[in-house]
Formats: structure tokens, C-alpha cells, sequence
């Protein structure tokens, strides 16, 4: 349904965005995730037709964008970083004003009431945009994309400056728009990516970093077999303890103190959950286990660790994408983000010990 190849995008001597080549399936949900900066919007920008590209191509339901754009554009809804609103309108006139300027020709009413009903605005109809809270605003927006019933929906950040019950709202709403429509949601928030999209497209600096099925990356952040723990009791003799521990590979002290409480770094296992067991052991020795804490991946740590696999791929870089969506690549993504922080939060932790000592 869209197929982008060797895009470009350049600003004066500064790339933008930096040849990435990609394509959505027809009814896919993609999520189009990257840092501030990276290149999402401009690149949402051409995508729509809003910006002209450097070079490369891209087809929108088989159509070039360039050679047809009016054919193109008539195919997507775009919502933008910053929402077309004309604050001094009412719901009413601003969406009969969208559905004229895209020459719509389904049935106006029905077409309007239908879109009206999915994105629940119908209580505000009438009422002036510009009065209007940011989470109605938005879902007014989203009306707009959807007029004309477009093949192709692209938010970009579509969840800024809401408060959490928007967010959520949206977000719903946005996955129940991939039933039936091909979805790009470009956005700096992993969690939103998550909870919302089948696909992941990392973008960093202009270029793709990685491309690979949501639940690659959410296994990669969430199966965390890292932990910190705080457990009350002399602190050598719990080191001691948490090193012989069957499950535990690996501990050391963080410098960190709170009474008679000392913070630990765990890594258990492969494949073993060690959070009754130290509980129970702890709970003999008479030494009290106060936290117990996750150690996730940032977007950050991500990051860092996919364009390190890349550079290690620089030469398969003509097959690109392709190539990492191989079931091997897929296998090992988790396996190589989890190994880049343990041994990120090891060094760390060991350089505090290596002082403690001395
Ligand atoms: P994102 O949406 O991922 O935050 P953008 O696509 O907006 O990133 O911007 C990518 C890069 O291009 C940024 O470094 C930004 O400063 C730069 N940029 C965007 N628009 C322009 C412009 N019109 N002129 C010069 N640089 C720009
Ligand atoms: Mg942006």
C-alpha cells in the first residue's frame, strides 16, 4: 500500500533524511518510532506530499506520488504534528469545509454523522473549535483525516500534550482505525508504539535502524532478567549470599544506603523468574527484602544497541530492512539488546564498587 525507496531529504549541507527504503502492507498498523529529530516528520511530510522529496521514490496504493499527486493525496488522511484547526469555526463548518476541500462524494450527512460517531465528538458539533479542550481538538483532527474515507491514515506524535485518559482515548481509537485502514503512527514514545502497532520502523538520524514486529522489541525491553534489589542486612555477607544463590549469575553493590539497607544489581538466569525464591532465603536469614525493581531498557539503550548491530551490518546495507526481517535477525534482536545493557549496568556497577573497596 506504500512502498517508499531510497528517500532523501536534505536541508542546505544537513541530511535529513538519509536514503531509507521501506513498505506497508495493506491493512498493517506501523509504528514509525524515533527520538526528536530523527527525520519522522519530515519524513511523514513527503509521505503526504507536503514536502518535496531530495531524491527517491515513493507509491501510495501503486500511485507515485510525484508523477500523481492529487490521485496520491485522495488515498491519505494526515493528522500533523500540529493539527489543521481553524480555532474561530464550528465542528460543523470545519468538517463540512475538509469534506469540500477533498472533494468528497460520499452521501455529507451520513458520511459526517458515521465519523462523527467513531471519534465520539457528536456533543460538540456545534460548538467553537477554538473552545474546545486538546483531546477534543485532537479527535476534530482525526475527524478531518478520516473525510473521504482514505485507504492510508498517518498520525504524527498524535498524542502530544493530551493527559493520560486522552492518551488512551486516542490511542484506542487509533487501533481500531487499523481494522480496516493501513496506519502509520510516527511517534518518540515507545509505549505508544507498543500499544498500538503490529510493526515497529526505528528511525535514528535520518536513517532505519531497525524494522521488526512489535513483539521483538517488546520482549527485548520487558523480559528483563536484571533487577535492584534493597535488602536490609550486612552488606557483605548478603553479597556473599546473592552470588552462591542458584538462579543468580551475577550481583554487585550500588552505592546506595538507606539505614541499615543496602541496593543490590541482580541478573538472574536465562528463563528464571528468582523473585520468590530470594524472597523466601532472604526472609530465613532474618534479612528483610524492602524493594525489589525491574532494571528496563530506555529508548536510548535501544537505540545504541540496534545501530551497533547495524554497523556491523553496514554491508548488507543495499538489502536493507529486508534482510534484518529475516526470522534469525528477529531471534536475535531481544538477545543482543539484553546483553549491551547487562554489560553497560555491570561496568557501571563495578567502577562504584572498585571505589567502595578501596
Ligand atoms: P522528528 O519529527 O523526528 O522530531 P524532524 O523530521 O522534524 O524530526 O526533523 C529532522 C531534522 O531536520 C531535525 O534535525 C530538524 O532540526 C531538521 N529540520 C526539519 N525541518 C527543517 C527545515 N525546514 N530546515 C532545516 N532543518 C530542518
Ligand atoms: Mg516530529
Amino acid at each position: 500500500m506504500i512502498k517508499i525507496e531510497h528517500l532523501v531529504k536534505t536541508y542546505g549541507n544537513f541530511t535529513a533524511v538519509d536514503d531509507i527504503s521501506f513498505e506497508v502492507g495493506a491493512g498493517e498498523i506501523v509504528g514509525f518510532l524515533g527520538p526528536n529529530g530523527a527525520g519522522k516528520s519530515t519524513t511523514m511530510n513527503m509521505l503526504t506530499g507536503y514536502l518535496s522529496s531530495t531524491a527517491g521514490s515513493i507509491e501510495i496504493d501503486g500511485i507515485d506520488i510525484l508523477a500523481k499527486p492529487l490521485e496520491a493525496k485522495k488515498r491519505i488522511g494526515y493528522l500533523p504534528e500540529q493539527p489543521p484547526l481553524y480555532f474561530d469555526m464550528t465542528v460543523k463548518e470545519y468538517l463540512d469545509f475538509a469534506y469540500d476541500l477533498k472533494g468528497c462524494r460520499l452521501d455529507r450527512k451520513k458520511h459526517i454523522d458515521e465519523i462523527c460517531e467513531v471519534v465520539k465528538i457528536k456533543d460538540v458539533y456545534h460548538k467553537l473549535i477554538g473552545h474546545l479542550s486538546k483531546g477534543y481538538k485532537q479527535r476534530v483532527g482525526i475527524a478531518q483525516v478520516l473525510i473521504g474515507n482514505p485507504k492510508v491514515i498517518i498520525f504524527d506524535e498524535p498524542t502530544i500534550g493530551l493527559d493520560p485518559k486522552q492518551i488512551i482515548e486516542i490511542r484506542n481509537l487509533i487501533r481500531n482505525l487499523g481494522r480496516d485502514h493501513t496506519v502509520i503512527l510516527s511517534t518518540h514514545i515507545l509505549q505508544e508504539v507498543q500499544a498500538v502497532c503490529d510493526r515497529i520502523i526505528i528511525i535514528n538520524k535520518g536513517q532505519i535502524v531497525a524494522d521488526e514486529k512489535t513483539e521483538n522489541i517488546t520482549r527485548a525491553v520487558e523480559t528483563s532478567r536484571r533487577f535492584s534489589a534493597k535488602i536490609c542486612g550486612p552488606q557483605r555477607e548478603v553479597l556473599a549470599m546473592l552470588r552462591e544463590k542458584p538462579g543468580i549469575v551475577y550481583a554487585e553493590p550500588l552505592a546506595e544506603r538507606d539505614g541499615d539497607a543496602f541496593t543490590y544489581m541482580i541478573e538472574s538466569d536465562v528463563g528464571i523468574d528468582i523473585r520468590k525464591t530470594l524472597f523466601y532465603t532472604l526472609a530465613e536469614r532474618g534479612w528483610p527484602l524492602i524493594g525489589l525493581e525491574s532494571l528496563g531498557m530506555s529508548l536510548e539503550d535501544i537505540f545504541i544497541t540496534i545501530v551497533d548491530a547495524q554497523g556491523q551490518k553496514k554491508n548488507d546495507k543495499a538489502k536493507n530492512s529486508r534482510v534484518k526481517r529475516g526470522a534469525d535477525a528477529e531471534r536475535d534482536v531481544a538477545a543482543r539488546i539484553m546483553e549491551k545493557t547487562a554489560q553497560s549496568q555491570k561496568s557501571a556497577a563495578k567502577s562504584i564498587f572498585d571505589r567502595r573497596d578501596d
